[in-house]
């Protein structure tokens, strides 16, 4: 099957037929008194709605286990708690702000280490130190787009007894498959594009190693991050149509970084695979799209704070990957949790802003910037 069939197809035969999902919100189910044992047990450990959500999202990326957490956040939580102290950890300079936060505030207390590259495809052998326990990658990153070498990340870890984690939210399984490029885990903010609505929250990872997924799901139990049965619903259902949306998302990026690009209020547009010939083609090698996030700033003599007030379309507000067209600026919004310095080490300038496409009709969109460039001229 496809992937476009299998967000629809994956979980199915529920009870009395139904097509969709039961929403099982029980927290507890009775035991057989005897064996004192049960399917299912206790809600936080697992639950069938739950269940139902974990195949679908692994079934999207063919991955032999999925797991579904409340947020993207309690996604990459899981994956960090694989980590002991005394290990190092190797990140981008452009990673997501929240994962930053998280290396930056909880790491020294727990006793690890992050190291933040500039460029994590020129790492070799030498900067492996033996403690290096893990490579974690966004790509494209956030919110420069940036690619990175999944295939070359995940063989320099794995000869140094390392895993690579790839954070995939902005491609999801659709058009990337870390897993089929040699990564041991896969995290999404399901918040993002496999929600795609701006109405929830959630996380997922997936990964082909038994052994990994058992300690996924032990961090599940442990730390109790898990999605509700509810969102779990909603999620399966919104999947459902994460082909289609995805599709048209991307159309409308890609008609718009046209557009941009040839208009002269826009300096420079940055998108998956823009920022190098060698970029452009290690992403065509390991995904089969540039995904519907992009990135620009305004030429001189265009003024950001009139253009961001004429725009009527997007909504200025942080997350992507939604119905409807947002925008922010990265520096001051999704990426305050970076230091000055490390957002000049990553090129997030302030006067980025970050685009992530809807699926509004592009007539209406390229109107739009049009009108929105032309009231910010100020000469
Ligand atoms: C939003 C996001 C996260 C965090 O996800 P939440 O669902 O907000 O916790 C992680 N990685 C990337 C790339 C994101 O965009």
């Amino acid at each position: 099957m496809h992937s476009d069939t299998r967000a629809i197809h994956a979980a199915r035969h529920f009870p009395h037929g139904a097509v969709v999902p039961p929403v099982n919100f029980t927290s507890t189910y009775e035991m057989d008194i005897d064996t004192v044992s049960a399917p299912y047990a206790y809600q936080r450990g697992s639950n069938p709605t739950r269940d139902c959500v974990e195949t679908v999202i692994a079934a999207l990326e063919d991955a032999r286990h999925g797991f579904a957490f409340a947020t993207g956040m309690a996604a990459t939580h899981a994956v960090f708690s694989l980590l002991s102290a005394g290990d190092r950890v190797l990140l981008p300079t452009n990673v997501y702000g929240g994962t930053f936060r998280y290396v930056e505030k909880m790491f020294p207390r727990l006793g690890l280490e992050g190291v933040f590259v500039d460029n994590l495809d020129e790492l070799t052998d030498d900067d492996l130190s033996e403690n290096t326990r893990m490579i974690f990658v966004e790509t494209p990153g956030n919110p420069t787009l940036r690619i990175a070498d999944i295939a070359h990340l995940a063989g320099l870890a794995h000869r140094h007894n390392a895993l690579l984690v790839v954070d995939n939210t902005f491609m999801t399984g659709l058009l990337q498959r870390p897993l089929e490029h040699g990564a041991d885990l896969v995290v999404q903010s399901a918040t993002k594009y496999l929600g795609g609505h701006s109405d929830l929250l959630a996380g997922a990872v997936t990964t082909n190693s038994d052994a990994l997924a058992e300690q996924i799901a032990l961090s599940q139990k442990v730390h109790g991050g898990v999605l509700d049965p509810f969102t779990s619903f909603r999620l399966v259902q919104a999947i459902k149509t994460l082909p289609l949306r995805l599709e048209r998302q991307q159309e409308n990026a890609r008609a718009l970084i046209d557009h941009l690009e040839a208009h002269k209020g826009i300096s420079r547009v940055l998108f998956a695979g823009s920022y190098s010939e060698h970029e452009r083609q290690v992403h065509a090698s390991q995904a089969s799209g540039i995904g519907a996030v992009f990135s620009f700033e305004l030429a001189e003599g265009y003024h950001l704070q009139a253009f961001l007030h004429a725009l009527e379309l997007p909504a200025f507000a942080v997350s992507l990957g939604g119905v409807e067209s947002l925008m922010c600026l990265p520096a001051s919004m999704s990426h305050d949790g970076m230091t000055q310095e490390a957002r000049d080490r990553a090129g997030i300038t302030d006067a980025l802003v970050r685009f992530s496409a809807g699926i509004e009709n592009i007539a209406d969109l390229t109107a739009d910037f049009d009108q929105a460039l032309t009231s910010a001229r100020t000469i």
